[in-house]
């Protein structure tokens, strides 16, 4: 049985010794007429275990899908389901799948893996935002809830009943990215209007930026995605001449923090500054380099350690700065800090030890 399967259908290929499980394509003809039935090409033997999944290749051949999905299905049908192989979906799972797909509509589909058992579908938020839900099907799908991943600052939960389907989780889906709406309004006007040193190119899910405010002073906030328009957790980095000011203004004026307004407004009304925008500022001019190895990089550090002398302001990376004092005679460290000299401009300069150092 398994010497002639492999000499009738040149196609396929044992994935195991004892060639129980195959791999590879068979050949289905397709007509255009809606009820004819696809034509397997493949052996009797063949066929014959192919019994219970034809329909499903009449099913998806009659959704008029692309000729793409009609393959992987097939690919999926004639050579992963081996009868003996019980991890293998039972053909229900594929005509359960299909339909589901059907009511969703096939336009929501971004893809699927060779498997169909993971999919990725498209959503829009209300603001017009593209996002991705990624389903994992389990094999006794629907009975068995699936599991949903997709990029977003809070954890995805998902209500899954063996009565559910995959309408109704796109649906719940939507809902969730409705929540989310001011959260992404916010952080999408600091990403468009400001300068982003950190993260580097900021996901749907990520909820902190440091935003540039001058030359090597930056401001960290931490939006909470459940209360995104409400002050959020502010770290100033820079000098201790620039950012004491600053820090000052922010105690002070920290009242009139207007949740009516957006964050971006709230920062420069409480803090009292513009921030330097790609509509007047080149990044460059805040992207200095360290003053130690000359780059701006290091692994994944920006430098942003500075040297507090108001005529030098010399930026460097904490790693480089700690390297370059502890090896210095004239140096000293107390606990986990180490005072020593600007190698620019030699006034008094501290560091703590970085913790991947320690
Ligand atoms: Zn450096
Ligand atoms: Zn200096």
């Amino acid at each position: 049985m398994e010497s002639s399967l492999v000499k009738d259908n040149p196609l396929l290929l044992p994935l195991n010794k004892e060639k129980t499980i195959y791999d590879g394509f068979i050949t289905v003809q397709v007509t255009h007429h809606k009820n004819d039935s696809p034509k397997l090409h493949c052996s009797w033997q063949l066929k014959h275990l192919l019994r219970g999944y034809e329909h499903i290749v009449k099913q998806v051949n009659s959704t008029q899908y692309t000729h793409n999905a009609l393959s992987l299905s097939l690919q999926e049908v004639g050579l992963k389901s081996r009868p003996d192989c019980s991890s293998i979906p039972p053909p229900q799972y594929y005509s359960q799948l299909i339909s589901e797909m059907e009511t969703l509509g096939w336009d929501k589909l971004l893809s699927i893996d060779t498997e169909f058992r993971t999919l990725r579908l498209k959503a829009q938020d209300s603001s017009g935002r593209q996002h991705i839900l990624t389903i994992k099907l389990k094999s006794k799908h629907p009975a068995e809830a699936p599991e949903c991943s997709a990029d977003l600052p809070v954890p995805l939960a998902i209500t899954w009943t063996p009565q559910s389907t995959l309408e109704q989780l796109h649906n719940q889906f939507l809902l969730v990215l409705d929540s989310l709406t001011d959260f992404w309004d916010v952080l999408d006007e600091i990403d468009c209007k400001t300068w982003i040193l950190e993260p580097e190119k900021p996901s749907r899910s990520d909820t902190m930026r440091r935003i540039t405010i001058g030359n090597n002073v930056s401001i960290k906030v931490e939006v909470d995605p459940r209360h995104p328009k409400m002050l959020p957790e502010c770290c100033l980095l820079g000098a201790e001449h620039v950012v004491t000011p600053l820090r000052n203004k922010l105690n002070a004026n920290m009242h009139m923090w207007n949740p009516d307004s957006s964050v971006l407004h709230n920062l420069r009304d409480v803090l009292e500054i513009e921030f330097p925008s790609p509509a007047t500022h080149e990044k460059s001019a805040f992207s200095i380099e360290c003053g130690i190895c000359y780059s701006y990089r290091l692994e994944a550090a920006i430098p942003d350690q500075v040297c507090n002398d108001l005529r030098c302001g010399q930026p460097f990376h904490q790693a480089c700065l700690y390297e370059w004092l502890r090896a210095l005679p004239s140096s000293r460290q107390s606990f986990s800090i180490v005072f020593g000299e600007c190698p620019y401009c030699s006034k008094p300069i501290t560091v703590k030890m970085s913790a991947q150092k320690s």
